[in-house]
C-alpha cells in the first residue's frame, strides 16, 4: 500500500495476486492507477451511479499496458530476447514501449492499412520492427502463433496468460475505489482478453474477501465485428479498429464471464459508436478512441430501448455501473474528424472579424 510514488505500477501494487516472485525483474512504466471518473450526465440519464474507468491515461494510452508490464517482466525472467505480437494497434504500442524499457527487441505484425495513425507512430517511435501483412488481425495472430516454438521469442498477445493476469488489476482498482464491486460492468469486446481479465479480477478479489459481490459483465461488439454475439467467426468491418476482430482468441473466456455473471454480449453500430465518442468528449470532457466509446454507446442504446437485445440490463436507481473506456482519443484522430466534419472557422486576423464569427 505504501510504495514510493515513483513505484506505483500494477506489479508493485498487486504482486500478491500476480505470477511474480523476488526473481522477476519488474519492467514497469507506472501503468495502472487510472482515474475512475464519475459521470454526472450518464448518472442522470440512467438513475444509477455511473463511473468511467479511463484507461486511456495509461503510459501508452490504453489498458494494454497493464498486461504488458506482466508479460514483459515474465518474458525477461524466462530469458526472452525478442517479443512478438499481432495487433490492431494498441498491443503493438504497449509491447514496443515495454520492450524498449526492457532493452529487448520487439516485432509487431499488423493488418496493412488498418492501424490508426497514433498507434502506428508509437510502434515506430518505441523502436519496434513493424511488418504490415496483406490480411486482417486474425491472419496476423495466426502467423504469430506459428512463432510459438521459436527459441528466445515470447508471444505477448492476450493468448499469453500473463497479459490477462496484469489486466485483471483494473477490477482490483475499481473495487478499492468504490469499496465493493459495482452492479454492472460494461466494456468493449474485441479479442475478448479484457472481459476475461476483468471477470478473473472480480472473482479473485471476492474470494480474497476484498469485495462482497461480483458485477454482471456486459460486453459490446461492433455490429460489423460481432462474432461472439452472432455465435460464429466473421470477416470484421468497423470504424473501431481496436475491436475489428472476427475470431476472438478468448471467446470462451467471454462466454464464461457472461454466463457466470448473468451478463450479456450485445452490439452497437459504427454510427452509435461515433455518436457516443463525440457525446462523451463534448459532454463529460473525456476523449476516447472509437472502440472505447462502444461501452458508452451500449449503455445509451440500452437506455433508449429499455434493455439490451440479448439480456435485460437490470438498471436500478442507486445501482453502480462502471464503464471501461479502453484507449485515448488521440490514438485515432481521423475517425472523429471525419464523422464530426470538424474544421476551424477561418477569419481575418483582427478582433472584429474574430468576434463576428464567434457571435
Ligand atoms: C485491445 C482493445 C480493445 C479490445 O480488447 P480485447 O481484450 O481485445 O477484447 C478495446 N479497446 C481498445 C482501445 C483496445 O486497445
Amino acid at each position: 500500500m505504501n510504495q514510493p510514488l515513483h513505484d506505483r505500477g500494477v506489479i508493485s501494487r498487486y504482486k500478491a495476486y500476480l505470477p511474480v516472485t523476488e526473481a522477476t525483474p519488474v519492467i514497469s512504466l507506472n501503468e495502472g492507477s487510472t482515474p475512475l471518473i464519475h459521470s454526472p450526465k450518464l448518472s442522470e440519464r440512467t438513475g444509477a451511479e455511473v463511473y468511467l474507468k479511463f484507461e486511456g491515461l495509461n503510459p501508452t494510452g490504453s489498458f494494454k499496458d497493464r498486461g504488458m508490464t506482466v508479460a514483459l517482466s515474465k518474458a525477461v525472467e524466462r530469458g526472452a530476447s525478442t517479443v512478438i505480437c499481432a495487433s490492431t494497434g494498441n498491443t503493438s504500442a504497449a509491447a514496443a514501449a515495454y520492450a524498449a524499457r526492457a532493452s529487448i527487441r520487439c516485432a509487431v505484425i499488423l493488418p496493412a492499412g488498418k492501424i490508426a495513425a497514433g498507434k502506428l507512430v508509437q510502434a515506430f517511435a518505441y523502436g519496434a520492427k513493424v511488418v504490415a501483412i496483406r490480411g486482417n488481425f486474425d491472419d496476423a495472430l495466426r502467423i504469430v502463433r506459428e512463432f510459438g516454438g521459436v527459441d528466445g521469442v515470447a508471444i505477448v498477445n492476450s493468448i499469453n496468460p500473463d497479459r490477462i493476469e496484469g489486466q485483471k488489476t483494473a477490477s482490483f482498482e475499481i473495487i478499492e475505489e468504490l469499496g465493493d464491486a459495482p452492479d454492472i460492468h460494461i466494456l468493449p469486446v474485441g479479442n475478448a482478453g479484457n472481459i476475461t481479465a476483468y471477470w478473473k479480477g472480480y472473482r479473485e478479489f471476492q474470494s480474497a474477501g476484498r469485495s462482497t459481490r461480483r458485477p454482471r459483465m456486459v460486453g459490446f461488439q461492433a455490429e460489423g465485428a460481432a462474432p461472439i454475439y452472432l455465435g460464429h467467426p466473421v470477416e470484421p468491418h468497423t470504424v473501431a479498429t481496436a475491436i475489428r476482430i472476427g475470431n476472438p482468441a478468448s471467446w470462451e473466456g467471454a462466454n464464461n464471464a457472461v454466463k457466470e455473471s448473468g451478463g450479456c454480449i450485445d452490439i452497437v453500430t459504427d454510427q452509435q459508436i461515433l455518436d457516443a465518442q463525440q457525446w462523451l468528449a463534448s459532454n463529460e470532457g473525456i476523449f476516447v478512441e472509437p472502440a472505447s466509446a462502444a461501452s458508452v454507446a451500449g449503455l445509451l442504446k440500452c437506455l433508449s430501448s429499455g434493455r439490451c437485445t440479448t439480456c435485460p440490463l437490470p438498471l436500478r436507481a442507486g445501482g453502480k455501473i462502471v464503464l471501461t473506456v479502453t484507449g485515448h482519443g488521440l490514438k485515432d484522430p481521423e475517425a472523429p474528424v471525419k464523422h464530426g466534419g470538424f474544421a476551424p472557422i477561418e477569419a481575418d486576423a483582427d478582433l472584429t472579424a474574430v468576434r463576428r464569427v464567434l457571435d
